[in-house]
């Protein structure tokens, strides 16, 4: 998710983002990638591109790692539709065609049949549909493309962010969930790879920008009203009081992650994966999220 533009330029001013950021951003990544072992020669790996810093920095560092190690590469782009995400897909065409990789394009309104502004109209909590919608599709669409991986460029804030959301919001499997390798469980997951864990969002900022990529340093105007931005609201405020409190909470979820899923497995309310029996896609009940949720808003008036 991206910060305004002029929150960027007022922290690149302040000098907060170091100088060897290129150097720091790189040996992060690649410490994340090793550490987790996260790529395997000779798959397809399919980095989700939203044409925001971060998705984008991901990109061209796993372009940097296929020159070391051979493997597929691919991006996939959900349009939600709305300008925001019309300027946002220009950049992304744009990055895919400077790093020459091969890029799919899937919308809401040809795959699901609602776009982002008509749920705006209908509904408050936007971000619960989108994100529900938006893991459905690129998760269908990355197993037809038969990538081995997909990526999500998520940065050490997201997993601080998160970590507490679900804490806030009582939901512990979730904890077990965002994790640096994710999804493997089932092979009705496409396996979910986070290699910017260790890289904060201002450095990944600052790389982007120094590396000259194409992004969009906009924000998405319904994120005003998610929870999340008074989590990151909260975080920020503590982080300048008492620094390290970011790394605290990614240590905190790197030792909760492995405690919940064996918790979980213990107390065997690790939910079975199925089949949804409207779409095909995995779901823990009969019907999965994203068709409730779909049928639920299109009958809203
Ligand atoms: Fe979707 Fe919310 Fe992200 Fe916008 S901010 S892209 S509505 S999840
Ligand atoms: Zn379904």
């Amino acid at each position: 998710m991206a910060k305004k533009d002029e929150d960027f330029e007022e922290e690149i001013k302040e000098g907060i983002v170091g100088k060897n950021v290129i150097k720091k951003v790189e040996k992060y990544f690649f410490r994340a990638v090793r550490e987790f072992q996260m790529v395997k020669k000779g798959e397809t790996i399919a980095v989700a591109l939203s044409g925001g810093k971060d998705s984008s920095a991901g990109l061209y560092l796993m372009g940097e790692l296929q020159k070391k190690l051979p493997f597929d590469l691919i991006a996939i782009t959900i349009n939600e539709g709305g300008e925001y995400r019309e300027a946002s897909l220009e950049k992304a065409k744009e990055l895919c065609k400077i790093l020459n990789v091969k890029h799919f394009i899937y919308s809401f309104r040809d795959e699901i049949g609602i776009e982002l502004d008509e749920i705006g109209k209908k509904a408050d909590n936007v971000c619960s549909y989108c994100g529900v919608f938006r893991r459905w599709l690129i998760n269908r669409k990355a197993k037809e493309l038969k990538a081995g991986k997909l990526v999500l460029a998520h940065n050490k804030d997201d997993f601080a962010q998160t970590f507490l959301m679900n804490i806030l919001r009582n939901e512990p499997e979730r904890i077990a969930r965002f994790a640096p390798v994710s999804g493997y469980s089932s092979p009705k997951f496409v396996t979910r790879i986070r290699p910017l864990i260790y890289c904060e969002e201002e450095e990944v900022l600052e790389y982007a920008k120094q590396k000259k990529l194409p992004f969009l340093a906009k924000a998405c105007p319904y994120r005003k009203g998610a929870f999340r931005l008074r989590v990151v609201k909260f975080l920020d405020a503590l982080e300048k009081e008492y620094e390290g409190t970011k790394q605290n909470a990614l240590d905190c979820s790197m030792f909760m992650m492995d405690a919940v899923e064996g918790e979980l497995k213990r107390m065997k309310c690790r939910q079975e994966i199925r089949e949804c029996k409207k779409c095909g896609e995995p779901s823990s009940e009969g019907i999965c999220m994203k068709c409730r949720m779909l049928e639920e808003i299109k009958g809203k008036s």
